[in-house]
């Protein structure tokens, strides 16, 4: 067993803090980072630091240390979240979920890979080989949504741009047997678009530096991702940390096992391929209509989509409209339109592709024939991801709130009294941007549906006139001596940890997000199965096409509430992660950077709340089984009528009896120091 930490650590459990304050916290959050101690506890919380280096914590010998312990026996550890969520799965056949938060480079995906890596190591150690096909599918999958769904970002070189939950289902033997990826909100604007610095997701250069001569020659592609526009805007630059050319084998290696057919596998790059060379189309205009530029780029393209050429050229030029009398007519785009369209094609592509190739991997790990009858309760454990989760709706109340019901539930179960204590109600700031006909998304989504020409400006006078009053919103307009926003632009909500501005540039464009239908025809009547499979939408006529599809706000809004949903029915396991600095070092803590994260995450109230209450609970058997040593009247075995009783001499010898509560099933212990103290004697 993993020797418990000395004090020189720092404390391991916030919830044995002197006194909860911010300074406290963060001077043992600090001290721990430098120690290399990148897990704290707060209960059952896991709060985690990136090192930003290579640290041997991880691999085979320590999760067998952690494998089926209680969580203070070891030093708070990723690990120990996964196995606490994995013992309720299987001991109480609860479905749980493991929530990982944090901003963009905290290591909340490194995070969810070392649970997945955990959760696959401590299942079917019978090695059947159904079970070990499907836990190789869901760490293979990692790889292939990484390649697809992540780039390089000023903030982080591998960073997910899209968000992530996973539910892996259990059989009654704890083995898994199936899973399903959810994924939210892929960034698509990245695909045609890429900042300073920063690059196209990793697919493209993958492809680019690793795919075979041959590969390369079929898609009619150079190797430098300097020749194509949507690649070489920001940076093109390999990335240390990440070598294309060997990630490209990888993920063909994955694909592969995951069961792509060759087929499949081919439809993808072509997809890939299609895109940029979209990106390298030049439109000119002879003063009225766009014309194109480079009518080979359009038959690669064609050859690439298996369409005709004749037909992608009109696509890309000319768009087809219904008339008020019901009559179909062309009209040919101007420049602007043209130039537009493509972008807005190429950005779809990609998105049915991503969503394509997740409802692919859906279709290899989804539970088939599971019968309760015979299997068992079919459970679950889900595992989040995404970024920006408590940032877009402001969840930190979701979180605090599931924490105290799921404590109000056990003290409740086990007869426990407990007072109820205030906490941080969000409320009304979710209600400012979700509430419907007066939230800032109904605004949003009515000046879309507006016809005319409503810009991003009158959307935000609208905002001003109908969100003025409220306490939590302000802008430039509103306050006019503020320089530190743009006058027609910006608009200020005051979350609870700070304020944060926002701009309404381009927000009705990203919200309606519109693609000719003339696009999604061309590909649905491609002879490539796999993308006309992605574009059934296509077979729509345009006199058809009339009712308008949900916004953009509004589609992510009802999957976060899906989502939620999802989250609420499960036993909630949290990891809380912090990024140490903006410049990905391993020595520096940024002190005002962090403490803000400490305070956007709600970790005070998260200690306070566990130090109201009990911190630790324990059956009384395992409780018995643990200890009995430390104490004579329980060694080697009780004469005690019930397990209860000879718990309660236990802790009346040590002098516990103030930091304790019996309930009908476990004991509750107050503060994490006792259960050192046991722990400390045992090992004496
Ligand atoms: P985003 O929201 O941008 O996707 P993220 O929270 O998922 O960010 P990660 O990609 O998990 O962040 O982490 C960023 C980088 O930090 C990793 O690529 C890795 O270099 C480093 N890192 C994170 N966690 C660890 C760890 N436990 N050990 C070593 N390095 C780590
Ligand atoms: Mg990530």
């Amino acid at each position: 067993m993993a020797e418990l930490e000395g004090l020189e650590f720092g404390k391991s459990d916030f919830v044995l803090l002197d006194e909860v304050t911010m300074e406290q916290f963060m001077e043992n959050l600090k001290l721990r980072f430098e120690k290399g101690r990148i897990y704290t506890f707060i209960g059952e919380v896991v709060v985690s630091v990136n090192p930003y280096k290579q640290l041997d914590i991880y691999g085979k010998e320590v999760i067998e240390d952690y494998r089926g312990r209680e969580l203070y026996e070891n030093p708070p550890h990723l690990y120990a979240v996964a196995d606490a969520a994995y013992k309720a799965m299987k001991r109480r056949a609860k479905d749980t979920c493991i929530v990982i938060s944090g901003e963009s480079g905290a290591g909340k995906t490194e995070a969810s890979k070392f649970i997945m890596q955990y959760i696959a190591a401590i299942t079917n150690p019978s090695q059947r080989a159904e079970v070990e096909s499907v836990k190789n599918v869901l760490l293979k999958s990692n790889c292939v949504l990484e390649a697809f769904g992540n780039a390089k970002t000023n903030r982080n070189d591998n960073s997910s741009r899209f968000g992530k939950y996973m539910d892996i289902n259990f059989n009654f033997n704890g083995d898994p047997t199936g899973g399903h990826i959810n994924n939210y909100l892929l960034e698509k604007s990245r695909v045609v678009q890429q900042q300073e610095g920063e690059r196209n997701f990793h697919s493209y250069y993958q492809l680019l530096r690793g795919g075979s001569d041959d590969l390369l020659k079929s898609l009619y592609l150079q190797r430098d991702p300097a020749e194509y526009a949507y690649t070489s805007q920001g940076a093109t630059v390999t990335l240390a940390s990440n070598n294309d050319s060997l990630c490209h084998k990888a993920v063909l290696a994955a694909l592969k096992v995951i069961g792509f057919t060759a087929d499949e596998i081919s439809s993808i790059y072509k997809i890939l391929g299609t895109i940029l060379h979209l990106g390298n189309l030049q439109f000119t205009s002879d003063g009225e209509h766009a014309t194109l530029d480079g009518e080979d780029t359009v038959k690669h393209i064609s050859k690439l989509t298996s369409t005709e050429a004749e037909n992608a050229r009109k696509a890309l030029l000319y768009r087809t409209v219904a008339t008020g009398g019901g009559e179909v007519i062309e009209k040919g785009h101007n420049e602007q339109q043209a130039s537009f369209g493509k972008d807005a094609f190429a950005k779809a592509l990609y998105e049915r592709l991503f969503g394509w190739i997740v409802g692919r991997i859906n279709a290899v790990i989804e539970v088939k024939d599971y019968n309760p009858a015979l299997h068992g309760k079919n459970t679950v454990i889900g595992v989040l991801d995404i970024y920006g989760f408590e940032i877009f709706y402001n969840n930190r109340s979701l979180f605090i709130e599931l924490i105290l019901r799921q404590e109000q539930d056990e003290y409740q179960r086990e007869g426990i009294t407990w007072q109820h204590i205030e906490y941080f109600n969000n409320q009304i700031i979710v209600d400012l941007v979700e509430q419907s006909h007066k939230g800032i998304i109904s605004i949003l989504d009515e000046a879309c549906l507006t016809v005319g020409k409503v810009t991003d400006t009158v959307c935000l006078d609208s905002m001003n006139k109908k969100l003025g009053q409220h306490p939590h919103y302000t802008s430039r307009k509103l306050l006019p001596p503020d320089k530190t926003m743009e006058f027609n632009r910006d608009f200020r909500i005051r979350h609870y940890a700070g304020d944060v501005t926002y701009s309404v540039e381009g927000f009705l464009d990203k919200n309606k997000d519109p693609l000719f239908q003339d696009f999604k025809r061309l590909m649905y009547n491609s002879s490539d199965p796999v993308l006309k499979e992605m574009w059934p939408d296509g077979k729509m006529s345009i006199t058809e096409v009339t009712k308008r599809p949900l916004t953009a706000a509004t589609l992510f809004k009802n999957s976060i509430i899906a989502l939620v949903d999802k989250l609420a029915c499960k036993e909630p396991y949290y990891v809380r992660c912090i990024k140490p600095n903006e410049v990905k070092s391993p020595l520096l803590f940024d002190d005002a950077r962090c403490q803000h994260q400490v305070a956007y995450l709600g970790l005070l109230e998260n200690v306070r709340v566990r130090r109201a209450g009990f911190a630790y609970r324990q059956p009384y058997a395992r409780f018995l089984q643990r200890y009995k040593m430390t104490c004579e009247y329980t060694w080697p075995n009780h004469l005690m009528s019930t397990d209860q009783e000879a718990v309660e001499a236990i802790v009346n010898q040590h002098g516990f009896e103030d930091d304790v509560a019996y309930g009908l099933t476990k004991l509750f212990v107050r503060t994490p120091r006792t259960l050192f103290t046991l722990e400390q004697e045992r090992a004496a």
